[in-house]
């Protein structure tokens, strides 16, 4: 494995808490650029992960660098809670604007303190207490939000007895399941009914949860109409739709936004990630009539939307505006045709999958069980051949790729080489 006698991880691993420690890919960097991470030992690595889908611009854009370092000079934190200031009112109305009009903002710093407003806010402006969330979905690791998600077990054992009134629905994951897109759809909208016949009235839902394209569950698209559906059932029963776009805003997709390609608006929609291509920020986006609900000072934070932050997510929504996006659209379908290509040499690969530069593969074995060997060992021979990827699904058997928007076709060859050579190794 690479550089694993790396000082900065040997430091690391013997001073950080062990989830930390644990998951790290082994590797002590020191400086980022665009597509590209380099090692303490000047090894240069691509990095098609961008930081787990944060710096959708390439890393360390230098107009985003700049924009940030002209606000860093003019003030860092003046405190929204006491003054207003332009980047936090410019970020607002820009985010106003992307989702059609009549929206407000709220600024934190993580994707699950957006969620956790979001759920708040449901709650506040409904008076109802029940929240449906999805399984597989991933929404954060605070209290609550571990009570939303449903990607693994561990994320929520030792801590049950969690926020009361939860339920988890079934999302469609049509490849699993073997069933058409239509079936897969009514199955799942079946299984919501259901849940609204034997454990909760839709009058007592505050608010649907879900991914608009699951994440960490496993890259998975669910057909238009499932969302269609939702969209539907939430206006005949006063439910408040929230879309959690912490992974799939800000170009991920091909679009500022994943509900762009459903023709779906939600009530709510929670970014951070991609927002401010790694400077800490959130965001919930509601609809005016529900930010409304909220009371002054009821809800809030020091350091949500901070100067230097908003400025950097201004920065990227302008580079995403003028051209990164379209790269994105062209790229990913580059990428997603040279994937296709690869699925037909090895017959582990099942399915390639997404949108846009949110491209996932699963890798099943012959008796159709999830192959988990074959992704982690493709993460690790990659990483020694200078390829950074990550995994996601339940099963872990989903190589996801992320890669920046930025990313050019060299750089996609480079990485469908070092793929091509390890599975050669791997199945050799
Ligand atoms: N929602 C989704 C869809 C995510 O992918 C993540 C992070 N993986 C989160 C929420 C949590 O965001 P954060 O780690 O910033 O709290």
């Amino acid at each position: 494995m690479a550089n694993v006698t790396s000082k900065l991880l040997s430091d690391r691993a013997a001073q950080l808490f062990p989830p930390v420690a644990g998951r790290v890919t082994q590797l002590g960097i020191v400086k980022a650029e665009g597509s590209y991470l380099w090692a303490e030992d000047g090894k240069r690595c691509l990095d098609f992960a961008s930081g787990v889908g944060v710096t959708n611009v390439g890393h360390n854009h230098p107009y985003v660098i700049e924009k940030a370092k002209e606000q860093m000079e003019a003030m860092v934190h003046p405190g929204h809670n006491v003054v207003y200031y332009p980047s936090y009112i410019d970020l607002a109305e820009k985010l106003v604007q992307l989702n059609g009009g009549n929206h407000k903002v709220f600024f934190a710093n993580s994707g699950a303190e957006a969620n956790e407003a979001a759920i708040k806010l449901a709650k506040k402006a409904t008076k109802r207490p029940g929240i449906i969330a999805f399984k597989r979905s991933f929404h954060g690791r605070t209290l609550a939000t571990t009570t939303l998600t449903a990607s693994s077990a561990a994320y929520r054992k030792d801590y049950e007895g969690l926020l009361p009134s939860v339920y988890h629905a079934e999302y469609p994951y049509a490849f699993r399941s073997g069933l058409s897109e239509e079936e897969e759809t009514k199955r799942c909208l079946e299984n919501l009914e259901e849940m609204f016949s034997f454990l909760i009235t839709p009058d007592q839902v505050a608010a649907i949860i879900l991914e608009p394209v699951q994440g960490e569950g496993g890259y998975i698209v669910p057909p238009a109409s499932f969302i269609k559906a939702l969209r539907e059932i939430c206006d005949q029963h006063g439910i408040l739709l929230v879309f959690d776009e912490v992974q799939s805003a800000f170009g991920r997709t091909g679009k500022m936004f994943a509900w762009e390609h459903f023709g779906v608006q939600p009530d709510m929609i929670t970014l951070a990630k991609g927002i401010a291509n790694g400077f800490p920020l959130s965001a919930l986006v509601a609809k005016e009539e529900i930010m409304n609900q909220w009371p002054a000072g009821t809800h809030g934070g020091t350091y949500g939307g901070n100067p230097v932050s908003c400025a950097a997510s201004l920065a990227v929504i302008e580079l995403l505006e003028k051209g990164l996006l379209d790269n994105a659209v062209k790229m990913g379908q580059y990428f997603m045709d040279r994937l296709h290509e690869l699925k037909q040499t090895y017959s582990d690969i099942k399915e390639v999958r997404g949108l846009g530069l949110m491209i996932g593969v699963e890798f099943l074995q012959e008796d159709g069980k999830p192959n988990v060997n074959a992704v982690a060992r493709l993460r690790e021979k990659a990483l020694e051949k200078g390829l950074i990827l990550l995994s996601c699904g339940v099963d872990r058997n989903v190589i996801r790729f992320m890669p920046p928007t930025t990313v050019t076709k060299e750089e996609i060859d480079q990485a469908l080489d070092i793929i091509k050579s390890s599975l050669t190794e791997i199945y050799a």
